[in-house]
């Protein structure tokens, strides 16, 4: 396998040039190359006949071209226009942003083209996605590629060098599928998957072609994980939790509600781990307001009580606080001792909490990031709980961890992820799902309104404020700068502060305001003296005040539907009614989908696969650093049923194959940025 990881450059139809243009694209050595699948195909078999075109249609066609011109819209995009023709008829192509195509593309010339089929002005047009200008020089194949270009690569060179890699170089590739599995599974050998998806011959081999491919990324993307290679390993010293005192009954018996059916379930999940001789990481995951908090609290007095201390991280101060706030009620009749570190604690307080964190003394520390700097010891950590885990870095998670002796680990979500991406995304976490809502719930009434109807949205929200409620407005999104975002949160305070709710008492929040004036205003708002709370989006994750109704989100086209779900879960966590109000100016069709989603649906696993599917996984809560974006074949949207066969193979293969040289280097050149990333 080594000699598929030789640059390029020699071989045959690459000189230092290509080489160079190659490199631009991401191509190494010959594996990626091996890789490099296009981006559509010709199909010369399959060709169409203009006369014969219907609208929403995907063509080839093998036309002349009578005469090209370009022009610009209003918006400043570039179009270039070709007329084309074969026997049957003529039809306008238009190629988006390719000014130079000018030099490229003359009448006269004979050439294909693929693309879709719109209708304009009751004028049927083709988008070229791919063209070619032929040059008498057919190929052999009916089926060829089109590869994404840069430089002086074109597609014929590009072919070429394809052709001898997959001739002289494809045997070195392993295939580490036995026969048994392929069969099972339905899979084609990765020799023949290889040829076939950069040289189809009929739409029957690309699909094996292509199935074959994006399972080998998925189980690849499998046997990454951790948790394959370190099976088997005993891990010595592990926390192991029993109970010495009756803190964890006490604090059940306290609880001022019981326990959901979901929250109990979780809860044994959780205890189980705890109370094995292996260490536990695990993921739990519950829609905003499902009671994730007090499933932490009790984890925690479980780990006190049986001797160990237990630490928790948040993402903002402002959960750390609230966090402390909460827990100081549970324990409130007990000994535990309870700290909040984070980057606003004074000089004193945090020389005091370092000391008693490390002699033992603090039961639980609670805090930001500050708990991960180096100063920050224990004395013997059983458990670390991390809320809000996509907020964190895998790096970060393990920071905490490495301050006890191999501690159980419990991350928090309150963003739902579909199955089938937690399975990949979060592969090496156990699961635990709270699907249940505390009882009592009102279903968050939601509504997407023109931003010319916003006084409407203030009037409705000043009757429920007069009716004794609270509400949030949460500004603006500006994604270029932080400061931006504070301007628009300001203008915006003012003027509700002195017009629109001038007979009201309203207050403003901001990610970079002092932890003391955030602590104030949040501590007024939830005492009622604070009756409208602008903010930016800092109190997206998890601050929790019961009798805020109404969440009136500006320009809530510029936010991602998880976030917006997230916003929304700051209301209907009392008795009352609870309304969001998005104010939007939805231009495009996706702001549009996902406005209508939150109109539709307050079940968050049902956006989040709504939001899967109108993203794709790209952006997808923490995914970027997981690798999951170099998936080049496999779709998470898609594959859901490869995703299962990945996962289960991927359990029956022998740990020593997993962990063999030839399966490391194979998955280090798979996965090349997440390796990198996690090196860092
Ligand atoms: P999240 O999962 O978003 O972190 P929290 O833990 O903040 O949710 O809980 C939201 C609210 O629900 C809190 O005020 C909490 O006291 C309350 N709560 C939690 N569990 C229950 C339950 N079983 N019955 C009633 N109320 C509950
Ligand atoms: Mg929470």
């Amino acid at each position: 396998m080594e000699s598929l990881f030789r640059e390029l450059q020699y071989i045959k139809g690459v000189g230092p040039k290509r080489n160079q243009d190659l490199q631009k694209l991401g191509v190494q050595n010959i594996f990626d190359l091996l890789w490099y699948v296009p981006r559509a195909y010709f199909n010369r078999s399959n060709l169409s006949a203009i006369s014969d075109l219907s609208p929403d249609t995907t063509v080839n066609l093998q036309v002349r071209v009578l005469s090209t011109g370009h022009n610009r819209t209003g918006r400043g995009f570039h179009i270039f226009k070709a007329l084309l023709e074969d026997d049957t008829g003529i039809i306008t192509a238009v190629w988006f942003n390719q000014p130079f195509l000018a030099n490229i593309i003359k009448s006269g010339q004979e050439i294909l083209v693929t693309g879709k089929v719109d209708s304009r002005y009751r004028e049927l047009q083709l988008h070229v996605s791919a063209y070619e200008i032929l040059d008498g020089e057919l190929s052999e194949f009916n089926v060829v590629p089109v590869y994404p270009l840069s430089g002086s690569l074109n597609q014929k060179s590009l072919r070429k060098i394809m052709q001898f890699v997959l001739q002289n170089c494809l045997p070195d590739y392993p295939e580490i599928l036995t026969p048994a599995i392929k069969e099972k599974f339905g899979l084609t050998d990765i020799h023949t998957a290889i040829h076939n998806i950069h040289f189809p011959q009929s739409a029957e081999s690309y699909l094996q072609a292509r199935k074959r491919l994006a399972f080998e990324e998925l189980l690849l993307f499998q046997l990454s994980l951790e948790k394959y290679h370190t099976q088997g390993q005993l891990v010595e010293n592990c926390a192991v939790h029993q109970d010495k005192t009756d803190l964890y009954t006490e604090l059940q018996h306290k609880l001022p509600f019981t326990l959901t059916h979901d929250q109990e379930k979780v809860l044994q999940e959780i205890f189980a781990d705890m109370e094995s001789p292996r260490v536990m990481n695990r993921l739990l995951q519950g829609d905003v307001g499902a009671g994730k908090t007090v499933v932490a609290a009790l984890a925690m007095a479980k780990a006190v009580a049986s001797g160990y201390q237990a630490a928790l991280m948040a993402p903002t101060e402002i959960l750390a606080q609230q966090h402390y706030l909460a827990l100081q009620e549970y324990f409130a009749d007990s000994e535990v001792v309870l700290a909040c570190l984070t980057g606003g604690t004074p000089l004193p307080e945090r020389r005091m909490i370092l000391q008693a964190a490390r002699s033992g003394e603090i039961n639980i520390l609670l805090g930001t990031h500050a708990l991960i700097q180096e100063q920050v010891e224990f004395n013997n950590l059983g458990l670390v709980i991390i809320d809000e885990q996509h907020r964190f870095g895998v790096r970060q998670r393990a920071l905490l961890s490495q301050k006890g002796e191999n501690p159980d680990v419990l991350v928090m979500t309150a963003t739902p992820i579909p199955r089938t991406l937690a399975l990949t995304a979060y592969g090496d976490l156990d699961l635990s799902v709270i699907h249940e809502l505390p009882p009592g719930r009102k279903p968050v009434k939601t509504r997407y309104l023109p931003r010319s109807a916003r006084h409407q949205a203030y009037e409705f929200t000043r009757q429920l404020i007069k009716q004794g409620e609270q509400a949030y407005v949460v500004c603006p999104l500006v994604e270029e700068s932080e400061k931006q975002d504070l301007q628009a949160a300001i203008t915006l305070y003012e003027e509700l502060s002195h017009s629109i709710y001038a007979e009201f008492t309203v207050g403003l929040i901001y990610g970079r305001m002092k932890a003391d004036e955030k602590d104030l205003i949040m501590q007024r708002f939830k005492s009622g003296q604070v009756q409208v709370l602008v903010s930016t989006t800092v109190i997206e994750v998890g601050v929790d005040v019961a009798n805020a109704s109404v969440i009136i989100i500006e320009h809530a086209e510029r936010f991602g539907l998880s976030q917006l779900h997230q916003l929304r879960g700051r209301v209907g966590r009392g008795s009352h009614q609870s309304y969001c109000i998005m104010l939007a100016d939805a231009r495009t069709e996706e702001a549009k989908r996902r406005l209508k989603a939150m109109e539709k649906s307050n079940d968050g696993f049902e956006l989040a696969n709504e939001d899967l599917a109108i993203r794709g996984p790209g952006d997808f809560w923490g995914v970027r650093q997981h690798g999951l974006q170099e998936l080049k074949i496999a779709s998470l949207v898609k594959d859901i049923d490869l995703i299962r066969s990945s996962i289960e193979v991927a359990g029956l293969l022998e740990p020593e194959y997993i962990q063999s040289p030839i399966m490391n280097l194979y998955i280090k050149n798979k996965f090349k940025q997440s390796n990198e990333i996690a090196r860092n």
